[in-house]
């Protein structure tokens, strides 16, 4: 049995003031992480405070990005070393923004998820296509090329630990959810590549989460389906009640 897995993306949203009040206002109201882990995606430079507010409570904080080296002239990058020296228990890799708007390739996003690991931290992986290549009949391959480029080098154990994410791009922020069926079947196709690169084993544990304008009346269809363990939500996961209210319908 997979432990459900939701995540806030909350993209450049808020300020450090308003994040810290994020968490102060659900970390107490947070279900028991023996039944799902929730967890909320910050930009960087809100790491520190949200680790602070969460200690000792169920909110786990992730990153939505970070540098495949510890420390270096990598001017403006963030170090996964110094990112888990926080407390930050995941880190967000591959997002379709990332890819689209600052150019970070499948060697990257393979490169980062090996440095989260190494670091103690788990990678949250993104894969998705566009609507061009949905309608194309595209989708399969590129997914699995995708999955498989990321992962490549790990082993098994560590694959079977990371979370993976199908994000289709024409879903996301679009307020155009993929339907519960064709999300289910998509994730399908993540397991299914990684039963290939890695056994049946471990593709029957790791958690594959759906994202593309999930909210609190939609999740429930979404956790009902097979292949998918959870969701990475970005616009209803900004504001308190919005998010708990993901996390109850779980
Ligand atoms: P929305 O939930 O706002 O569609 O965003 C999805 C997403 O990109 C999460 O990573």
């Amino acid at each position: 049995m997979r432990k459900p897995i939701i995540a806030g993306n909350w993209k450049m949203n808020k300020t450090a003031k308003e994040a810290v009040a994020f968490a102060e206002a659900v970390k107490n109201k947070i279900p028991s992480n023996d039944k799902v882990d929730s967890v909320i995606g910050s930009p960087a430079l809100f790491l520190q405070g949200l680790t602070e507010a969460a200690k000792g409570t169920e909110l786990q904080i992730s990153a939505q990005n970070c540098y495949f080296e510890n420390a270096g002239a990598f001017t403006g990058e963030n170090s996964p070393e110094a990112i888990a020296d926080l407390g930050v228990d995941y880190v967000i890799i591959g997002h379709s923004e990332r890819r689209q708007y600052f150019h970070e390739t499948d060697e990257d996003i393979n490169k980062k998820a090996k440095a989260i690991i190494d670091n103690g931290m788990t990678p949250i992986v993104c894969c998705g296509e566009t609507l061009e290549q949905r309608e194309g009949g595209e989708t399969e391959e590129w997914i699995s090329g995708q999955i498989s480029a990321a992962l490549k080098g790990l082993t098994a154990e560590q694959v079977a630990n990371l979370v993976l994410a199908y994000e289709p791009i024409w879903a996301i922020g679009t307020g155009k959810s993929s339907s519960a069926e064709i999300a289910n079947e998509t994730c399908g196709v993540v397991r299914q590549t990684v039963a290939k690169d890695f056994g049946q084993e471990t593709a029957d544990k790791v958690r594959i989460q759906y994202g593309g304008s999930v909210k609190p009346e939609n999740i429930k269809e979404y956790m009902a389906e097979e292949n998918i363990d959870g969701a990475l939500v970005g616009g209803a996961s900004l504001q308190p009640d919005s998010f708990l209210a993901l996390l109850e319908a779980v």
